[in-house]
């Protein structure tokens, strides 16, 4: 059997033609575009990818870089030391606007332009003017698990336009949200913009926010999962500029776009979305893309509020084994240990009384256990042990190390059936 995916995003692509817009040609080489590419690529959590139309087609990351250059400053920063110097309030303005706080003049937000050239600066660092630029190209390739280089002719195009990102500049500069040379700020931005890629790239980026901050492909742990829940929080707010109400509401996925004509789209846990086309609507935006985002959230649910499904049972299965003082009550978990699905375990453990001296978790078939779900499966841990029964752990992935549940008791921890019989 052949999957049906390709087929089905071939027919989102076809779906979603559409020959309105105009190429961006403030930057005069971005004007020299093919018009009619198309391209359409998702990359799940896990590193499966699907992809179709134009996906060879190299274009210019521009503002698509600034939530991964967000996340650089802040890993490289600290929230802190970011946040003081950009907010995070969605401004409702164009890219471009010089939307400062007022008295402080620190910018709205990392999406628009006035926020990400102080991204950029927080990058640099007061270090020499390249410093930044390889940091960021560098990022973005271990992002797109390949090499990516810079387009010095769209940069350099862009850089002799530049007035209105200069004039920002200078604006950040006399506030003092950052020392550096002016200038030097416009030009590194600039070139950060002019990374080259394609939406696989793109998609690869966005699935390696999708996955935490894991590359899925290459496995390598890029950002923390706070830092990633920062960027994705204000790509939810802001990453659509004057439209990021509009696109909230209605495809309801964090996404961020670019005037070249690249839009991705992550959804937490799941899936990185990019399309590419460069016929851009009146806020900036590829209008193809639009197009095939909004069709793909309706066909596929990827709305991320849409009520999600109520979580999986944890409890696979509980069963007394053995007879009299030797019996024991084994608890079978699978999937993933949140709050509402250690809730229905809790629930289920306080309804029907545990009644054997001896209870059993057997964490074989479980995927995570978030945070909440450890405080609670300890806390339960340390209350049945409170009550008499004695609790041990069947754990072979090491999803609960340390097992201190701060009621003076640690359980015992296997790592198999086998392991626990031999130790009695
Ligand atoms: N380099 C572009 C600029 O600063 C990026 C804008 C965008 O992609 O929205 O004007």
């Amino acid at each position: 059997m052949r999957s049906p995916l390709p087929d089905y995003l071939t027919e989102v692509l076809r779906g979603c033609a559409d020959s309105s817009g105009a190429l961006a040609d403030y930057i005069p080489e971005l004007a020299r575009a093919d018009p009619d590419r198309f391209a359409l690529t998702l990359v799940t959590a896990e590193g499966a990818v699907y992809s179709v139309g134009d996906d060879h087609t190299e274009f210019t990351i521009q503002s698509i870089s600034k939530p991964f250059v967000y996340g650089l400053a802040l890993q490289q920063r600290g929230f802190d030391a970011v946040l003081d110097v950009i907010d995070v309030e969605p401004s409702g303005e164009a890219f471009n606007e010089v939307s400062l706080e007022r008295n402080t003049g620190r910018p709205l937000n990392p999406m628009i332009n006035a926020g990400a050239l102080a991204a950029h600066a927080l990058v640099l660092d007061g270090r020499q003017p390249e410093a930044s630029v390889e940091d960021i190209r560098s990022l973005l390739s271990s992002l797109a698990g390949r090499e990516l280089t810079i387009d010095e002719k769209v940069a350099s195009s862009e850089l002799e336009n530049s007035y209105r990102n200069v004039a920002i500049a200078n604006l950040l500069r006399g506030y003092e949200v950052f020392e550096d040379d002016p200038d030097e700020i416009v030009e590194g931005y600039i070139r950060q913009c002019s990374v080259t890629v394609t939406t696989k790239d793109l998609a690869m980026m966005a699935a390696t926010l999708a996955a935490g901050g894991v590359q899925p492909v290459t496995c390598e742990e890029i950002f923390s999962r706070d830092v990633v829940r920062q960027v994705l929080s204000v790509m939810a707010t802001c990453g659509m500029y004057d439209a990021a109400g509009d696109w909230l509401s209605t495809v309801g996925i964090p996404a961020k776009s670019g005037v070249s004509g690249g839009i991705i789209g992550i959804l937490p846990g799941q899936l990185g979305i990019a399309a590419y086309s460069p016929r851009l609507d009146d806020h900036g935006t590829s209008v193809q893309g639009v197009a095939a985002f909004g069709r793909l959230s309706r066909d596929m649910n990827l709305h991320l509020m849409d009520a999600p499904m109520v979580a999986h049972s944890v409890l696979r299965r509980r069963h007394v084994i053995g007879e009299g003082d030797e019996s024991l009550t084994l608890l079978e978990l699978q999937g993933d240990l949140q709050f509402t699905s250690s809730e229905g375990l809790v629930t289920a453990v306080v309804d029907e009384p545990v009644e054997t001296k001896r209870l059993v978790f057997d964490l074989s078939l479980v995927r995570t256990i978030l945070p909440v779900g450890r405080r609670m499966l300890l806390e339960m841990i340390g209350r049945l042990h409170r009550d008499g029964v004695e609790v041990v752990v069947i754990d072979p992935e090491g999803h609960l190390p340390e097992p201190d549940t701060g009621y003076g008791f640690r359980p015992q921890v296997h790592t198999s059936w086998e392991d626990l019989e031999a130790q009695g």
